[in-house]
């Protein structure tokens, strides 16, 4: 892309592979959607590599790409849909594992002053399945490029425990090669979540939400079954669970509904509209409030922005 300055009078939407997108009306402007490829290496010392990657790409292509090469980090991330482009826009992550843990850099274009910036980590902000350019910069900036930082000796994220289950089923558990990590990852996904091109999703449609220790504390005593995960940041709680206890899983109304398999994945059995999706993700949330007083958040992009939502 060359360095251009462009000034539309409609807004653009930048499309990467469309898999965390809610449409819940007409757009008024225009859709691009980006498909630029290209992987290449641009630094190696010692067992440091850094991989540059266009913006295009599909994401997990990509992983399967580096696992071949030898270069290991991105094997937690296997079988996420969407591009290379997209990762950093929501810190993709999955089992242990988020984008902002390899993240050398990346290049983007701002389409309305022709800027092209390389920002850093600190640029992009990454939080829990959140970066800058979903907040103050959303919109502005076009990812073009991202450069991840990864390691040619193997570094074995395990912990979780489905995952863990799995490589133990594959008879690994003693010390699991990123091969067999990424197989087991793809092998655990497959069973729970959909495909999105066989049955509509947009993968989790909400957060995993953090509360206070002493909220975590209260709901425990009253749901001692409840999964809790306490970090630096409070106690992480299992969306899918609350969602299940509140009686949602494999719920239809219509073409809109819950997943059977897991609680967290909205479907479109047909025909809903995106507008039925959202309502039904609010009917959600209002009914988890209700229950154990904690308020979801919605993981995937509406487009276009929902005034309220
Ligand atoms: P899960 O494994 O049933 O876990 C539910 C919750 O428990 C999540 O909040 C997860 O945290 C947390 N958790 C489980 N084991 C943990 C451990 N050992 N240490 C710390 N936290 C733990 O969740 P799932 O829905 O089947 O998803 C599996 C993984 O894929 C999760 O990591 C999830 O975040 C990820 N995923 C990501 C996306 C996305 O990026 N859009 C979509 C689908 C699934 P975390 O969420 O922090 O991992």
């Amino acid at each position: 892309m060359t360095r251009q300055q462009v000034e539309p009078e409609q807004p653009i939407y930048w499309l990467g592979g469309g898999s965390n997108l809610l449409i819940t009306g007409d757009l008024p402007g225009s859709v691009v959607r980006i498909a630029t490829t290209g992987v290449r290496k641009v630094d190696h010392h010692g067992d440091q590599i850094v991989i540059e990657a266009a913006a295009g790409e599909p994401w997990h292509p990509f992983v399967l790409y580096c696992l071949k090469q030898g270069w290991y980090g991105l094997e937690n991330l296997s079988l996420i849909p969407g591009t290379v482009g997209a990762s950093p826009i929501q810190n993709i992550g999955a089992y242990g594992v988020e984008i902002s843990d390899c993240f050398d850099s990346l290049r983007a274009w701002n389409y309305q002053t022709g800027e092209i910036e390389t920002m850093t980590a600190r640029d992009c902000r990454f939080s829990y399945r959140d970066s800058a350019f979903k907040q103050e910069l959303a919109g502005l900036w076009v990812v073009l490029s991202v450069r991840f930082r990864l390691s040619t000796v193997p570094q074995p994220k395990t912990g979780y425990r489905e995952l863990d289950e799995e490589i133990d089923r594959m008879g690994q558990a003693s010390s699991p090669s990123p091969e067999v990590i990424s197989a087991a990852v793809c092998a655990v996904r497959s069973r729970k979540l959909p495909n999105p091109e066989v049955l509509g999703n947009a993968g989790s449609f909400f957060k995993n939400p953090r509360v206070p220790i002493a909220q975590a504390q209260t709901l425990s005593e009253r749901f001692p079954d409840m999964p809790c995960h306490a970090n630096q940041d409070g106690v992480k709680l299992s969306a899918a669970w609350l969602i299940d206890q509140a009686g949602w899983k494999g719920f239809r109304s219509g073409d809109a509904g819950v997943h059977e398999q897991h609680a967290l994945v909205l479907v479109n059995y047909g025909t809903a509209s995106g507008a039925q999706l959202l309502a039904l993700s609010k009917d959600i949330e209002a009914s988890v409030a209700a229950k154990f007083g904690v308020q979801l958040e919605r993981e995937p992009v509406c487009w276009p922005a929902s005034p309220g939502f």
